[in-house]
């Protein structure tokens, strides 16, 4: 895309900074490892975030089988480069960037993504059937009977009223009022049906209040994809109820409304389900690819308005975004258009691909808004967390330790630990656990792991698919030859290498040992794998124009940007400052 020009203000970025696209990533290469080792130039071994969920910790009063979020701020042991600005005196702002501040004093962060609740979904006629509407109380005009419907988001109750507005040159229902209450007086969104595509950006409700279980207020945003005009049908879609979760609340009283109601995804789960009609990979014809484009157009949207509400009113040193995009979406599409696959379809490839290369173009404008806003003597840095890549075939590898006597399930098909010696547990980071006696439960003497090391390595090399070795390579954290940044108190024992095209599942009792699945995209390889790569730019004073920077890692981030800021690097960092990076050395 950058070679055909598609992505304009990347390229701006690139060619007047110094620049890496093969970047090694850290093992999982998954976000939540990733932010912690790029926010502290330090591997997960010293982060203690090993992935998206991570065993529980001390190894002795927990199981093999326990994990907690690899999200939690709490869990994060080294320094970020949040906090060593602040120890220099500098002042941070950070919008939904993960391990973003909560022990910020000087700093002021946005984390949505920790206020979430619940899901986002469909209300349409066969879920909430239109009725006569009765005992309401200031009916608004309609040229057709008003017919009301109910549906839950969140904790709240929402009423909706379809009618045919006199002012509308639409003939038939063509208006559905959404309101807290049988009173016309008490509502909350006007919305006009429409399909997705040019204009329905201009279609979405502004953000409207929930309460969520919890009795807490959140927010969500409202679309009216379709309307019969006779009532027979309708499809509003609602994104995902979301608490505001900031480091000082009082700053966004009286802000633009879209910068206090967060959304962070679009409606990934729902397309993947069908749930927004069938997808092109299924024979649709571009509706539910229409319908998440919308819901990604509005994420993006959201950011940059509160990237915009940021930069202009908040003082800051530091200012860091994060977006979603394009991981989200290629999730959704990245396996279909990937040629190595078996059953590739290049017809397939080519309805997808541009669909995504809009995903990366609104990137891009996201981009191209902070370059455009940037203070002169700005330093603008680009990193991505990790790369991601096409698989179609699934390896369960419980199966094989379970054949093996190495894993046991009881009688209710739960993980007998009293006889299991190594599992690939649930938390699915690409490594697997050994329940030795050091932790809880465990029955692995420590004088017998190097035995037990050699067996599980010759169970896995040995299994093949068509011929193929699918394991590729198994890394013991605990040898001396280790790979760089894997195990510790918090991490695995044994670090799986895949051959490319499948992927790990932890599924246990499962039927076979390798199976087939829809393709999509996925990450969390080992991170020298060349599509685990991924891209890091630096822009701006003190930064060499059209450098191309070799050997770089995500650790080396922090401690660069540390360098290019004048502050010093977080004190846990491993990484390196760049140095081919500077016009000048220090
Ligand atoms: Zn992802």
């Amino acid at each position: 895309m950058l070679r055909q020009g598609k992505l304009p203000n990347l390229a701006k970025l690139i060619e007047g900074g110094a620049f890496a696209d093969d970047v090694t990533a850290v093992f999982p290469s998954v976000t939540a490892p990733a932010f912690a080792s790029l926010l502290t130039g330090a591997s997960p071994k010293i982060t203690g975030i090993t992935g998206i969920r991570v065993p529980r910790t001390p190894r002795n009063e927990f199981t093999i089988l326990e994990s907690a979020s690899g999200f939690s701020p709490a869990l994060q042991r080294a320094e970020t480069i949040f906090t060593a600005a602040e120890r220099a005196g500098r002042k941070v702002v950070s919008l939904h960037v993960p391990f973003g501040g909560e022990k910020s004093r000087l700093g002021v962060y946005l984390q949505g993504y920790s206020g979430t609740t619940g899901r986002d979904g469909v209300v349409h006629g066969r879920n909430a059937r239109p009725q006569a509407a009765t005992s309401w109380l200031n009916l608004p005009a309609s040229e057709a009977p008003p017919l009301e419907l109910t549906f839950t988001i969140g904790a709240s109750l929402l009423l909706g009223l379809l009618i045919d507005d006199p002012a509308d040159p639409q003939n038939g229902y063509d208006t559905l009022l959404v309101s807290g209450a049988r009173d016309g007086r008490e509502v909350r969104a006007i919305l006009k049906p429409g399909a997705a595509g040019p204009g329905g950006d201009l279609l979405w409700s502004q953000p409207i209040t929930v309460n969520t279980s919890a009795g807490q207020v959140a927010t969500t945003y409202l679309r009216l994809f379709d309307l019969k005009s006779d009532s027979s049908d309708f499809f509003l879609y609602y994104t995902r109820p979301v608490r505001q979760t900031v480091s000082h609340p009082e700053l966004l009283e009286g802000t633009n409304p879209t910068v206090r109601a967060f959304i962070g995804n679009g409606a990934w789960q729902l397309y993947r389900q069908g749930a927004f009609g069938r997808t092109i990979p299924n024979g649709g014809d571009g509706t539910a690819e229409a319908r998440y484009l919308e819901t990604v157009a509005l994420v993006q949207h959201q950011l940059t308005e509160t990237c915009r509400w940021a930069l202009e009113q908040l003082p800051w040193d530091i200012f860091l975004a994060y977006t979603p995009y394009p991981d989200e979406a290629e999730h959704q599409w990245r396996g279909y258009l990937d040629p190595g696959l078996p059953g590739f379809r290049a017809e397939l490839a080519d309805r997808l691909r541009p669909l995504l290369e809009r995903v990366y173009r609104s990137s891009d404008e996201l981009l191209g808004f902070l370059m455009e806003r940037r203070p002169e003597n700005t330093v603008l840095a680009l990193i991505s967390d990790h790369g991601v890549e096409g698989t179609n075939k699934i390896l369960y590898l419980n199966k094989i330790l379970q054949q093996a006597g190495l894993l046991a399930l009881d009688a209710q098909g739960r993980v007998d630990l009293a006889k299991t010696k190594v599992i690939y547990p649930a938390i699915d980071n690409g490594y697997l656990l050994i329940n030795s006696t050091e932790r809880k439960n465990g029955i692995v003497p420590v004088e017998e792991r190097a035995e037990l090391v050699g067996r599980v390595r010759d169970l896995l090399l040995a299994i093949r698919d068509e011929g193929r070795q699918v394991v590729t390579g198994v890394d013991d954290a605990q040898s001396d030859e280790a790979a760089p940044g894997i195990g510790g108190e918090s991490g695995g024992d044994l670090y799986i290498d895949l051959l490319p095209g499948f992927r790990l599942d932890a599924k246990l009792n499962a039927t076979e040992i390798i199976g087939s699945q829809e393709p999509h995209g996925v990450h969390g390889f080992n991170p020298i794998r060349a599509s685990m790569r991924t891209i890091m730019v630096f822009n701006g004073p003190g930064i060499k124009a059209g450098e191309r920077l070799r050997d770089a890692r995500l650790v080396d981030f922090a401690p660069t940007l540390a360098q290019l800021l004048n502050i010093p690097a977080p004190i846990d960092a491993i990484g390196s400052v760049l140095q081919d990076a500077l016009t000048e050395p220090p």
